[in-house]
C-alpha cells in the first residue's frame, strides 16, 4: 500500500482480495503496509488490485514462502513475548531448566536466572523424549507452577507444546508456545499454532534444511499468527564431539531472506556443558536476536538433559560476558 493508504483502503482492499476467495495478510511496517495474498493458485489479475485506492503495486513473491519473505516486509519483525520484544537491538535471552520438576527447582533457577539478567523463562511441561520411560514432564501441573514462576519473577514463560491439546493448556497459563525440533514438520500442530493468540517459538527441525523450516514458520503465518519466533538448535550429521551441530551460517541466511527474529539453543545444539558459553558468544556475534539456554541449579540431578545444562553460576558469567560483546555488534544487554 502507498505510505499515506487508509485504514479504509487497507480494508477495502483486503476485502477486494477476500471476495475473489484468497486469504489477505495485512502486515503493518514502519514505512507502509503490505497485504500479503495466500490462497491464490496462479498469479493475481495485477491491474485490478493496482486500480484500488491505496495500492502502490503488486509485487508477486519469487519464493515458496511469502510471508515468512522480505519481499512482503522488508525490515526487521519485532515479536513480543509478554512485554519483552525479541528481534530488536536488544539481545533477547531465554534461559531455564529443560523441564520443570518441581515448583522449588523452578522458582530456585527462574530467580537466579533473573538475578542474572535473562529475560524469558523456559521450561517443559510436556517433554518428547526419546524413550518413553523417560521423565516424559508434569503435564498441567507444570503449567502452573510456570504461572507461578512468572507471578514470582515477573519474567514471561515459554513451554512446550506437544499437540493440539497442548496448545489449547498451554496458550492459556504461558506467554509463548514452543513447537519443538521434532515437530517442525507436524503440520496439523502448526496450523493450531497458527491459530493460537500466542507468539509462537519455532524450532528448526534435525535435519531441516531452510526452506523446510521457512515453509513450517509460513504455515504459522498463513492462519493468521505472524508472532512467529525462529530457534537453531543443531542439526545431525556425522560430527562425532557433540549432541547436534550448531549451524550457526542459518542465522545470516535466514535474515537475508526473512523478516523474523532467530535465537540459538547452544544447549542442544551442543549437548554439553563446557561448550554452551563459546557457542552462546559465537551466536551472539553471529547476529542471532537472542539465546535459549538450559540452566539447573543441580545439573547431575536433572530429570532432562542434565549434561548440557549450565548453573546459574556459569549462565550469570555469560550474560556479563554477552555484555562486553552486545555494544561490538551494535546490540544492547
Ligand atoms: C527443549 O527445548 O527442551 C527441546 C526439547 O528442544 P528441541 O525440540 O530443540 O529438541
Ligand atoms: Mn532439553
Amino acid at each position: 500500500m502507498r505510505k499515506d493508504a487508509t485504514a479504509e483502503q487497507i480494508r477495502g482492499v483486503s476485502e477486494a482480495i477476500e471476495a475473489r476467495g484468497f486469504k489477505a495478510h495485512p502486515i503493518p511496517g514502519a514505512q507502509r503496509t503490505a497485504i500479503g495474498v495466500t490462497g491464490n493458485k496462479g498469479a493475481l489479475d495485477a491491474p485490478v488490485f493496482e486500480s484500488l485506492p491505496g495500492v502502490l503495486e503488486v509485487i508477486p513473491v519469487s519464493h515458496a514462502y511469502k510471508l515468512v519473505s522480505r519481499e512482503v516486509k522488508t525490515e526487521d519483525s519485532i515479536v513480543k513475548v509478554g512485554d519483552v520484544p525479541v528481534g530488536g537491538r536488544e539481545l533477547t535471552i531465554v534461559a531455564g531448566p529443560c523441564a520443570v520438576e518441581s515448583m522449588e527447582q523452578t522458582l530456585i533457577v527462574a530467580r537466579a536466572i533473573k538475578a542474572a539478567g535473562a529475560h524469558i523463562l523456559r521450561g517443559g511441561a510436556f517433554k518428547p523424549r526419546t524413550s518413553p520411560y523417560s521423565f516424559q514432564g508434569l503435564g498441567e501441573e507444570g503449567l502452573r507452577i510456570l504461572a507461578e514462576a512468572r507471578e514470582a519473577t515477573g519474567l514471561p514463560v515459554v513451554t512446550e507444546a506437544l499437540d493440539n491439546e497442548g496448545v489449547d493448556l498451554v496458550e492459556r497459563y504461558a506467554d509463548a508456545i514452543q513447537i519443538g525440533a521434532r515437530n517442525m514438520q507436524n503440520f496439523s500442530l502448526l496450523k493450531r499454532a497458527g491459530r493460537a493468540k500466542k507468539p509462537v517459538i519455532l524450532k528448526r527441525g534435525m535435519s531441516a534444511t531452510l526452506e523446510e523450516f521457512l515453509m513450517s514458520a509460513e504455515y504459522i503465518l498463513s492462519e493468521g499468527n505472524y508472532d512467529v519466533i525462529l530457534c537453531e538448535r543443531g542439526v545431525r550429521t556425522f560430527s562425532d564431539f557433540s549432541r547436534n551441530t550448531l549451524d550457526l551460517a542459518i542465522v545470516p541466511a535466514v535474515k537475508n531472506i526473512s523478516h523474523l527474529p532467530i535465537l540459538v539453543d547452544p544447549s542442544h545444539g551442543t549437548g554439553r556443558r563446557e561448550k554452551v558459553a563459546p557457542l552462546s558468544r559465537a551466536s551472539a556475534a553471529v547476529g542471532a536476536d537472542g539465546l535459549m539456554i538450559e540452566v539447573h541449579h543441580d545439573p547431575n540431578k536433572a530429570l532432562s538433559d542434565g549434561p548440557q545444562s549450565i548453573t546459574p553460576d556459569m549462565f550469570a558469567q555469560l550474560v556479563q560476558d554477552l555484555r562486553k560483546i552486545a555494544p561490538v555488534i551494535g546490540r544492547s544487554l
